[in-house]
Parts: C-alpha cells; sequence; structure tokens
C-alpha cells in the first residue's frame, strides 16, 4: 500500500493536546501493558478511546446551545410559538439518544415546550436532526 505523505504539519497545539490525551485516556499506561501490540491494535485501542471521547465532545457542544435552561429565562428570551409567537411554557423534559459515525451514543435532553395560547406542544427548535 502506498502511503500518502503528510505534508500538512500538524499545529504544535495539537500535538499538546494528543501528549496530555495519551496520559489522560489511559494510552500511556495500555502501551506499557502491551508493548508488542501490532499497529492494529493500538489503532483499535486509541480508536475505541477516541470514539468516546467524541462522543462526549459532541454531547457537550450541542448542549451548550441546547441546555439554556429556558423554563427559567424572563419570558422575551424564552423560544416562541411558531404559530402565534408566544412565548413557551416548559413541560418537562425529554431524553434520546443519537448514534455517531464513531458508533457512540451521544445523550441529549431537550425541554419540551408548550404554547399557552395554541397548546400545541413541540420541541423548540434548537437543532434539527
Ligand atoms: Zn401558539
Amino acid at each position: 500500500m502506498k502511503v500518502k505523505k503528510n505534508t500538512r504539519q500538524r499545529s504544535e497545539q495539537m500535538q499538546q493536546v494528543s501528549a496530555g490525551l495519551r496520559d489522560v485516556l489511559g494510552m500511556t499506561q495500555w502501551r506499557k501493558e502491551h508493548p508488542k501490540a501490532t499497529w492494529a491494535e493500538i489503532e483499535a485501542a486509541v480508536d475505541e478511546r477516541i470514539n468516546q471521547l467524541r462522543a462526549q465532545l459532541i454531547q457537550d457542544v450541542v448542549q451548550m446551545g441546547e441546555n439554556k435552561e429556558w423554563r427559567e429565562m424572563p419570558q422575551e428570551e424564552r423560544p416562541r410559538c411558531a404559530t402565534c409567537g408566544k412565548p413557551l411554557w416548559a413541560r418537562g423534559e425529554q431524553t434520546r439518544y443519537l448514534q455517531t459515525n464513531g458508533g457512540e451514543a451521544v445523550k441529549l435532553t431537550r425541554t419540551y415546550g408548550a404554547c399557552p395560547q395554541c397548546g400545541v406542544g413541540f420541541f423548540p427548535a434548537f437543532m434539527r436532526s
């Protein structure tokens, strides 16, 4: 197999992040315990941990925008009814799981909203998926 040269230099920041992650993800320890690991075994071990990290990172970033507790926001800042424009009332939460490309599930919790005027209930469209 012809190996494509990596002409694009990885940034110094990425090298530092990797060095830190190697310890945090337990790869430094793993490597000591598997001194004869093959390329494929190393790749699989890294993938497994990165996929978990990836799912957690996606979850955190999504919820940064999603999980502002809008039930506690002043009315004028709350999500509005798509039909009449009234601020929604919070009506409990729903949790669901989305599958990531890495095979890990991401947990999303969203507040269910209801319109006091039309009585229609829905999830405010912070994110479509
Ligand atoms: Zn409405």
